[in-house]
Protein backbone atom coordinates (compact mmCIF):
# COMPACT_ATOMS: atom_id res chain seq x y z
CA UNK A 1 0.00 0.00 0.00
CA UNK A 2 2.99 2.53 0.35
CA UNK A 3 3.54 2.71 -3.67
CA UNK A 4 -0.19 4.64 -3.70
CA UNK A 5 -0.54 6.94 -6.55
CA UNK A 6 -2.24 10.20 -6.14
CA UNK A 7 -4.45 10.52 -9.32
CA UNK A 8 -8.00 9.82 -8.25
CA UNK A 9 -9.72 6.68 -9.19
CA UNK A 10 -13.09 8.40 -7.66
CA UNK A 11 -13.99 12.05 -7.07
CA UNK A 12 -16.29 13.49 -5.18
CA UNK A 13 -17.03 16.80 -5.34
CA UNK A 14 -19.35 18.76 -3.34
CA UNK A 15 -21.80 16.08 -3.06
CA UNK A 16 -25.24 17.03 -1.63
CA UNK A 17 -28.04 14.11 -0.80
CA UNK A 18 -31.01 15.35 0.80
CA UNK A 19 -34.44 13.25 1.16
CA UNK A 20 -37.64 14.87 0.88
CA UNK A 21 -40.19 15.04 3.77
CA UNK A 22 -43.73 14.60 2.36
CA UNK A 23 -47.31 14.98 3.88
CA UNK A 24 -50.52 13.88 2.41
CA UNK A 25 -51.30 11.24 0.41
CA UNK A 26 -53.10 12.09 -2.56
CA UNK A 27 -51.40 15.58 -2.99
CA UNK A 28 -48.62 15.37 -1.48
CA UNK A 29 -46.52 17.99 -0.28
CA UNK A 30 -42.95 18.72 0.99
CA UNK A 31 -42.31 19.60 4.14
CA UNK A 32 -39.11 19.51 4.72
CA UNK A 33 -35.79 17.64 4.05
CA UNK A 34 -33.16 14.95 5.52
CA UNK A 35 -29.84 16.87 5.11
CA UNK A 36 -28.44 13.23 4.60
CA UNK A 37 -25.16 14.38 2.89
CA UNK A 38 -24.70 18.22 3.09
CA UNK A 39 -21.78 19.30 0.53
CA UNK A 40 -18.86 16.97 1.06
CA UNK A 41 -15.63 16.48 -1.31
CA UNK A 42 -13.12 14.36 -1.34
CA UNK A 43 -10.91 11.75 -3.53
CA UNK A 44 -9.55 7.88 -3.37
CA UNK A 45 -6.43 7.47 -5.39
CA UNK A 46 -6.02 3.93 -7.43
CA UNK A 47 -4.76 1.12 -4.82
CA UNK A 48 -6.07 3.33 -2.07
CA UNK A 49 -8.06 2.76 1.70
CA UNK A 50 -10.64 5.60 2.54
CA UNK A 51 -11.95 4.92 5.52
CA UNK A 52 -15.41 6.98 6.56
CA UNK A 53 -15.94 6.81 9.91
CA UNK A 54 -19.16 8.62 12.01
CA UNK A 55 -21.98 7.95 14.18
CA UNK A 56 -25.43 6.35 12.93
CA UNK A 57 -27.41 8.65 10.70
CA UNK A 58 -24.49 10.95 10.05
CA UNK A 59 -24.89 10.36 6.28
CA UNK A 60 -21.94 7.79 5.43
CA UNK A 61 -23.84 4.73 4.16
CA UNK A 62 -25.44 7.68 1.84
CA UNK A 63 -22.50 8.85 0.51
CA UNK A 64 -21.99 4.89 -0.35
CA UNK A 65 -25.07 4.65 -2.20
CA UNK A 66 -24.88 7.84 -4.50
CA UNK A 67 -21.30 6.93 -5.02
CA UNK A 68 -22.56 3.59 -6.40
CA UNK A 69 -25.69 5.26 -8.38
CA UNK A 70 -27.57 3.43 -6.24
CA UNK A 71 -29.23 6.72 -5.43
CA UNK A 72 -29.21 9.88 -7.27
CA UNK A 73 -27.58 13.10 -6.14
CA UNK A 74 -29.58 16.43 -5.07
CA UNK A 75 -26.46 17.86 -6.05
CA UNK A 76 -22.63 17.76 -6.54
CA UNK A 77 -20.96 15.04 -8.83
CA UNK A 78 -19.39 11.91 -8.60
CA UNK A 79 -16.52 11.22 -11.07
CA UNK A 80 -14.82 7.72 -11.17
CA UNK A 81 -11.76 7.08 -13.97
CA UNK A 82 -12.79 10.65 -14.75
CA UNK A 83 -16.32 9.77 -15.49
CA UNK A 84 -19.74 12.07 -13.88
CA UNK A 85 -21.48 8.67 -12.51
CA UNK A 86 -24.76 11.21 -13.09
CA UNK A 87 -24.75 11.74 -16.22
CA UNK A 88 -24.17 8.24 -17.67
CA UNK A 89 -27.04 6.54 -19.44
CA UNK A 90 -28.64 3.50 -17.86
CA UNK A 91 -26.80 1.14 -20.05
CA UNK A 92 -23.42 2.75 -19.40
CA UNK A 93 -24.21 2.79 -15.86
CA UNK A 94 -24.51 -1.03 -15.83
CA UNK A 95 -21.33 -1.21 -17.34
CA UNK A 96 -20.10 0.86 -14.70
CA UNK A 97 -21.46 -1.65 -11.53
CA UNK A 98 -18.80 -4.07 -12.62
CA UNK A 99 -16.07 -2.18 -11.47
CA UNK A 100 -17.83 -0.56 -8.68
CA UNK A 101 -19.22 -2.99 -5.79
CA UNK A 102 -20.35 -3.34 -2.44
CA UNK A 103 -19.76 -5.39 0.60
CA UNK A 104 -22.77 -4.88 3.06
CA UNK A 105 -22.78 -4.64 6.73
CA UNK A 106 -25.35 -7.94 7.41
CA UNK A 107 -24.29 -10.63 4.93
CA UNK A 108 -27.25 -12.00 6.40
CA UNK A 109 -29.42 -9.61 5.39
CA UNK A 110 -27.99 -9.78 1.64
CA UNK A 111 -27.66 -12.71 0.85
CA UNK A 112 -30.82 -14.19 -0.41
CA UNK A 113 -31.86 -17.32 1.83
CA UNK A 114 -32.96 -19.31 -0.82
CA UNK A 115 -30.09 -19.41 -3.14
CA UNK A 116 -27.09 -22.29 -2.74
CA UNK A 117 -23.82 -20.12 -2.42
CA UNK A 118 -23.00 -21.54 -6.03
CA UNK A 119 -26.36 -19.77 -7.21
CA UNK A 120 -25.84 -16.39 -4.69
CA UNK A 121 -21.90 -16.18 -6.81
CA UNK A 122 -23.25 -16.95 -10.24
CA UNK A 123 -25.77 -14.42 -10.46
CA UNK A 124 -22.89 -11.49 -10.89
CA UNK A 125 -21.37 -13.71 -13.38
CA UNK A 126 -24.59 -14.39 -15.48
CA UNK A 127 -25.83 -10.69 -15.12
CA UNK A 128 -22.21 -9.15 -16.25
CA UNK A 129 -21.47 -12.70 -18.38
CA UNK A 130 -17.63 -12.92 -16.50
CA UNK A 131 -17.46 -16.22 -18.19
CA UNK A 132 -18.83 -18.23 -20.20
CA UNK A 133 -21.33 -20.75 -18.41
CA UNK A 134 -19.04 -23.81 -18.46
CA UNK A 135 -16.45 -22.09 -16.30
CA UNK A 136 -18.50 -21.09 -14.01
CA UNK A 137 -17.47 -23.44 -11.80
CA UNK A 138 -14.41 -23.16 -11.90
CA UNK A 139 -14.77 -19.53 -11.34
CA UNK A 140 -16.94 -19.73 -8.34
CA UNK A 141 -13.83 -22.80 -6.87
CA UNK A 142 -11.33 -20.24 -7.24
CA UNK A 143 -13.30 -17.68 -5.33
CA UNK A 144 -14.24 -19.07 -2.74
CA UNK A 145 -10.82 -20.33 -1.93
CA UNK A 146 -9.49 -16.69 -2.56
CA UNK A 147 -11.74 -15.57 0.56
CA UNK A 148 -10.92 -19.08 2.21
CA UNK A 149 -13.96 -20.95 1.87
CA UNK A 150 -14.07 -24.84 1.13
CA UNK A 151 -15.55 -25.06 -2.38
CA UNK A 152 -17.28 -28.00 -1.75
CA UNK A 153 -19.96 -26.19 0.53
CA UNK A 154 -21.34 -24.51 -2.66
CA UNK A 155 -24.40 -26.37 -2.77
CA UNK A 156 -25.08 -25.11 0.48
CA UNK A 157 -27.38 -21.83 2.10
CA UNK A 158 -26.36 -18.99 3.77
CA UNK A 159 -27.98 -19.96 6.82
CA UNK A 160 -25.86 -22.92 7.43
CA UNK A 161 -22.48 -20.77 7.08
CA UNK A 162 -21.50 -18.50 10.69
CA UNK A 163 -21.27 -15.34 10.19
CA UNK A 164 -17.92 -14.87 9.61
CA UNK A 165 -18.14 -17.30 6.64
CA UNK A 166 -21.18 -15.03 5.74
CA UNK A 167 -19.23 -12.20 5.23
CA UNK A 168 -16.74 -14.29 2.75
CA UNK A 169 -19.59 -15.41 0.52
CA UNK A 170 -20.73 -11.60 0.29
CA UNK A 171 -16.92 -10.49 -0.71
CA UNK A 172 -16.69 -13.21 -2.87
CA UNK A 173 -19.53 -12.66 -4.72
CA UNK A 174 -18.30 -8.79 -4.86
CA UNK A 175 -15.29 -9.68 -6.31
CA UNK A 176 -16.93 -12.08 -8.96
CA UNK A 177 -16.81 -9.97 -11.49
CA UNK A 178 -13.49 -8.46 -11.65
CA UNK A 179 -14.31 -4.84 -9.92
CA UNK A 180 -11.59 -2.08 -9.46
CA UNK A 181 -13.52 -0.30 -6.39
CA UNK A 182 -15.41 -1.70 -3.30
CA UNK A 183 -17.64 0.21 -0.82
CA UNK A 184 -17.13 -1.81 2.79
CA UNK A 185 -20.27 -0.63 4.26
CA UNK A 186 -19.76 -1.44 8.15
CA UNK A 187 -18.72 -4.92 6.59
CA UNK A 188 -17.32 -5.98 10.68
CA UNK A 189 -19.50 -4.06 12.33
CA UNK A 190 -22.26 -7.11 12.53
CA UNK A 191 -19.39 -9.72 13.35
CA UNK A 192 -18.01 -11.12 16.03
CA UNK A 193 -14.96 -9.30 17.49
CA UNK A 194 -12.39 -12.05 17.07
CA UNK A 195 -13.96 -12.54 13.60
CA UNK A 196 -13.79 -8.84 12.26
CA UNK A 197 -9.27 -9.10 12.46
CA UNK A 198 -9.85 -12.05 9.63
CA UNK A 199 -12.35 -10.48 8.04
CA UNK A 200 -10.58 -7.07 8.02
CA UNK A 201 -7.28 -9.15 7.05
CA UNK A 202 -8.75 -11.15 4.32
CA UNK A 203 -10.13 -7.74 2.55
CA UNK A 204 -6.24 -6.25 3.23
CA UNK A 205 -4.91 -9.31 1.48
CA UNK A 206 -7.37 -8.97 -1.39
CA UNK A 207 -6.69 -5.50 -2.49
CA UNK A 208 -2.96 -6.10 -2.46
CA UNK A 209 -3.89 -9.20 -4.78
CA UNK A 210 -6.15 -7.72 -6.95
CA UNK A 211 -5.08 -3.94 -6.75
CA UNK A 212 -8.32 -2.98 -5.29
CA UNK A 213 -9.20 -0.01 -4.12
CA UNK A 214 -11.76 0.70 -1.09
CA UNK A 215 -13.66 3.22 0.99
CA UNK A 216 -14.19 1.33 4.20
CA UNK A 217 -17.36 2.67 5.97
CA UNK A 218 -17.43 2.19 9.78
CA UNK A 219 -19.02 3.61 13.18
CA UNK A 220 -15.67 3.29 15.09
CA UNK A 221 -11.92 4.67 14.46
CA UNK A 222 -10.59 1.42 15.95
CA UNK A 223 -11.94 -0.49 13.19
CA UNK A 224 -10.57 1.36 10.32
CA UNK A 225 -7.42 2.13 12.10
CA UNK A 226 -5.39 -1.16 10.16
CA UNK A 227 -7.18 -0.64 6.71
CA UNK A 228 -6.74 2.84 6.24
CA UNK A 229 -4.81 5.06 4.15
CA UNK A 230 -6.67 8.05 4.90
CA UNK A 231 -9.44 8.64 7.06
CA UNK A 232 -12.47 11.20 6.62
CA UNK A 233 -14.75 11.34 9.86
CA UNK A 234 -17.88 12.54 9.48
CA UNK A 235 -20.82 14.35 11.53
CA UNK A 236 -24.27 15.18 10.44
CA UNK A 237 -23.90 15.44 6.75
CA UNK A 238 -20.74 17.33 6.88
CA UNK A 239 -16.55 15.71 7.08
CA UNK A 240 -15.03 17.68 9.72
CA UNK A 241 -11.62 16.12 9.27
CA UNK A 242 -9.67 14.10 6.47
CA UNK A 243 -6.23 13.27 6.79
CA UNK A 244 -3.69 10.47 6.46
CA UNK A 245 -4.38 8.21 8.96
CA UNK A 246 -0.81 8.50 11.00
CA UNK A 247 -2.03 12.10 11.23
CA UNK A 248 -5.59 11.93 12.20
CA UNK A 249 -4.76 9.24 15.17
CA UNK A 250 -1.70 10.74 16.26
CA UNK A 251 -2.24 14.67 16.08
CA UNK A 252 -6.44 14.87 15.85
CA UNK A 253 -7.46 18.71 15.32
CA UNK A 254 -11.14 18.09 15.70
CA UNK A 255 -13.03 18.28 18.74
CA UNK A 256 -15.34 15.58 17.24
CA UNK A 257 -12.54 13.33 16.04
CA UNK A 258 -10.71 13.72 19.95
CA UNK A 259 -13.59 13.18 21.15
CA UNK A 260 -14.28 9.75 18.62
CA UNK A 261 -10.77 8.14 19.21
CA UNK A 262 -10.66 8.96 23.30
CA UNK A 263 -13.69 6.21 23.02
CA UNK A 264 -11.44 3.27 22.08
CA UNK A 265 -10.60 1.12 24.74
CA UNK A 266 -7.48 1.41 26.00
CA UNK A 267 -6.07 -2.36 26.16
CA UNK A 268 -3.87 -1.80 29.03
CA UNK A 269 -5.82 -0.92 32.57
CA UNK A 270 -2.76 0.97 33.46
CA UNK A 271 -2.98 3.79 31.38
CA UNK A 272 -6.05 5.70 32.32
CA UNK A 273 -8.12 6.73 29.61
CA UNK A 274 -9.09 10.11 29.16
CA UNK A 275 -12.38 9.79 27.79
CA UNK A 276 -14.13 12.36 26.49
CA UNK A 277 -17.68 12.30 26.78
CA UNK A 278 -20.09 14.27 24.40
CA UNK A 279 -23.04 15.79 25.70
CA UNK A 280 -26.01 14.63 24.22
CA UNK A 281 -27.27 12.63 21.05
CA UNK A 282 -26.64 13.33 17.30
CA UNK A 283 -29.22 16.46 16.82
CA UNK A 284 -31.54 15.35 13.85
CA UNK A 285 -30.39 15.74 10.50
CA UNK A 286 -33.81 17.97 9.55
CA UNK A 287 -32.61 20.81 11.64
CA UNK A 288 -28.92 20.84 12.16
CA UNK A 289 -27.67 23.32 14.38
CA UNK A 290 -26.58 26.65 12.89
CA UNK A 291 -22.98 27.39 12.44
CA UNK A 292 -20.93 24.33 13.56
CA UNK A 293 -23.41 21.69 13.94
CA UNK A 294 -20.95 20.09 16.28
CA UNK A 295 -21.63 23.22 18.84
CA UNK A 296 -24.08 21.24 20.65
CA UNK A 297 -22.71 18.85 21.67
CA UNK A 298 -18.50 20.27 21.67
CA UNK A 299 -16.90 20.97 24.91
CA UNK A 300 -14.85 23.68 23.20
CA UNK A 301 -17.81 26.06 22.29
CA UNK A 302 -17.45 29.48 21.74
CA UNK A 303 -20.17 32.18 20.66
CA UNK A 304 -18.65 32.07 17.09
CA UNK A 305 -19.37 28.83 16.18
CA UNK A 306 -23.45 29.29 16.84
CA UNK A 307 -23.33 31.57 13.96
CA UNK A 308 -20.54 31.08 11.10
CA UNK A 309 -20.01 27.41 9.93
CA UNK A 310 -16.16 26.26 9.89
CA UNK A 311 -14.38 26.12 6.41
CA UNK A 312 -12.71 23.02 5.93
CA UNK A 313 -8.71 24.38 6.38
CA UNK A 314 -5.75 22.83 5.19
CA UNK A 315 -3.35 22.37 8.65
CA UNK A 316 -0.99 21.42 6.23
CA UNK A 317 0.50 17.63 5.50
CA UNK A 318 -2.67 17.13 3.59
CA UNK A 319 -4.73 17.57 7.15
CA UNK A 320 -7.49 19.17 6.97
CA UNK A 321 -10.11 20.44 9.33
CA UNK A 322 -13.30 22.79 9.87
CA UNK A 323 -13.36 24.17 13.74
CA UNK A 324 -12.54 27.63 13.90
CA UNK A 325 -10.53 26.93 17.35
CA UNK A 326 -7.24 27.74 16.28
FE1 LIG B 1 -16.35 22.99 18.56
FE2 LIG B 1 -16.57 25.42 17.58
FE3 LIG B 1 -14.79 23.77 16.57
FE4 LIG B 1 -17.37 23.39 16.15
S1 LIG B 1 -16.14 25.10 15.42
S2 LIG B 1 -15.89 21.86 16.69
S3 LIG B 1 -18.23 24.02 18.09
S4 LIG B 1 -14.82 24.59 18.64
Amino acid sequence: MSNVNHHPLLKVDNLVKYFSITKGILFSKQIGAVKAVDDISFTIAPGETLGLVGESGCGKSTVGRVILGLTKATSGSVFFEGKDIQALSKHELRELRKDMQIIFQDPYASLNPRMTVREIIAEPLEIHKIVDHKDFDRRIDKLLDVVGLDSSLKRRFPHEFSGGQRQRIGIARALAVNPKFIVCDEPVSALDVSIQAQVVNLLQDLQEEFGLTYLFIAHDLSVIKHISNRVAVMYLGKIVELADKDQLYNNPQHPYTQALLSAIPVPNPEVRSNRIILNGDVPSPINPPSGCRFHTRCPHVMQICKELEPEMEDKGNRHYAACHLK
